[in-house]
Parts: C-alpha cells; structure tokens; sequence
C-alpha cells in the first residue's frame, strides 16, 4: 500500500471572489490521525467537501493512494474507500439504529443493486451495518428509534454509518461538537481505537481532543495552510497563537 493514502496538491476552492481553499498540499497517511484547525470560516469544512467529491475544485488535484480522484464524484470516492462525517449530524431520525448503519451500508453497493424489494435478505449487508454499530459501542441499541439517541450517541451512530462503508480512511467534520466531558472522552477512546485501522482526517474545534489525538495538526486560516507540524511544533508556533490559538475565537 502506498505509505500516503490521500495528498492534495495546491488544491484550490473558489466561490466567486471568495477563495475558500486556497493553495491547500496535505497528505493523510495509513493509521495517522491528522488534525485540521482554525477559526470558523477557514475553509475546513469545504476541504472536506472537496476530497469527499461532493464539491469540485477550482484548481488543483486529489489523489488516493496515489490514483487521481479530483473530478470523481461522491460515489466514486466512496467507492475508493474514503467515508465521511457531516459537521451537523446527518442520520435518519425516524429509524431505528440497525437501519441507519444498514441504509449506510447498502448505499456502497452499485446503484444497480440498491433498490432491492427486500434488503434485509442480503445478510452481508446486516453484517456490515452489526460490525460498525459493535465498532462504536452502540450494539445495544439496535433497536432503538435515532431520535431518541443522547447527542453523543447520534455522533457515534454517523461514525458507524461511516464504517459500513468500509472505508480505509475516514474524514470526520467537528464529530465533538455540541458534547459534554464524558461523551467528548468515549469519542476520544473511539477515535483512537479507528485509528489503528484507518487513516483520519479530523476537523475539531475542541483543542483538548486535537492534542490528545493527533499525529500531525495543519492550522488553516482564510482558507490558507498557516502551519503544519507535530502538536508540539503547533502549541510553540508564534504565527498559530497570534493568528488562532491565543484568540477566543477557537471556543
Ligand atoms: P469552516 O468549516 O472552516 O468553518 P467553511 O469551509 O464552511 O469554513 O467556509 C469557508 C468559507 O467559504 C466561508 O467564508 C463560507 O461562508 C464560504 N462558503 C462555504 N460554502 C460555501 C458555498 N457553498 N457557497 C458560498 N460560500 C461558501
Ligand atoms: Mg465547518
């Protein structure tokens, strides 16, 4: 397997005169959680949009594992092996558990396949949806309508629906948000266990959870790459303080 999983060269993101992404190179490598962070409105999001497929750049490339990826459309980059999490959580609310992570599974399957009559016939699929609820700790309630999930359980839920996608490497849009201390710590333990099987691309504002999770931390700022390190190189750099972690504006 190649030792990047996904790189961008000079991708760039324009939304008439505003550029949103701009000149952004990164790279995610296997079992390396790397962190995203920077004031709202810096672009992370959209980043995300971009290597997902469900925005096209203004310039620039995305590879996966070294095939090109740039113009695919979702699908086709899920099919790739990338899943993704929504920055507002994006799960059925009138379904129970079981059938969200099922939805989530039939939805790799080649559009041709997708509207079968009876899906619950296609046990791989059962299996699938089983293995990432058992993946997030969320076995026991299968059952359970989505809505009446705790706010923590609802985020665990779009990481399951996540998984049985089968993806090899997960981009995760602020899966701490709206959380208390002991939801925020199950999250840390859930991300840390995903990590020795999956590439992450995290984009959080809890700088807590960032510094106990990441590998790599990249700071964007007005849609530019400010800094790019080690969390330590991070939490010394001059330029990231004045420009974001010093500032209220993170909170
Ligand atoms: P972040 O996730 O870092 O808070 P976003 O990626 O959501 O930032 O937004 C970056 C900038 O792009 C913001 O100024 C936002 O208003 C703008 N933006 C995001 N999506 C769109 C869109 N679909 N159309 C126009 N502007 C957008
Ligand atoms: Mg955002």
């Amino acid at each position: 397997m190649s030792p990047v999983q996904l790189r961008t060269q000079r991708l760039c993101k324009r939304f008439g005169g505003l550029a949103a992404v701009s000149d952004i190179s990164i790279e995610v490598r296997p079992r390396e959680i790397h962190a995203f962070i920077g004031p709202n409105g810096a672009g992370k999001s959209t980043l995300i949009n971009l290597l997902s497929g469900e925005l096209k750049p203004t310039s620039g490339g995305i590879y996966i594992n070294d095939r090109e990826t740039t113009n695919c459309s979702a699908s086709q980059v899920s099919q790739a092996g990338i899943g993704r999490t929504y920055q507002k959580t994006n799960i059925f609310l009138p379904f129970t558990v079981f059938e969200n992570a099922r939805l989530a599974a039939q939805s790799r399957l080649p559009t041709s396949m997708r509207f079968v009559r009876d899906a619950s016939r296609y046990e791989h699929l059962n299996e699938g949806a089983r293995a990432a609820l058992s993946a997030v700790g969320l076995s026991h309630c299968a059952n359970r309508i989505a809505s009446k999930l705790s706010h923590g359980e609802q985020r665990q839920l779009e990481i399951a629906m996540c998984l049985a996608t089968a993806p090899s490497l997960l981009l995760l849009d602020e899966p701490f948000a709206g959380m208390g201390a002991d939801e925020s710590g199950l999250m840390v333990e859930l991300l840390k266990s995903l990590a020795r099987d999956h590439g992450i691309l995290l984009v959080e504002h809890d700088m807590d959870a960032v510094f106990q999770l990441a590998d790599r931390v990249t700071v964007l700022v007005n849609g530019q790459l400010l800094e790019s390190g080690t969390p330590s190189d991070i939490r010394n750099s001059a330029a990231v303080h004045s420009a974001y972690l010093g500032t209220d504006d993170h909170a």
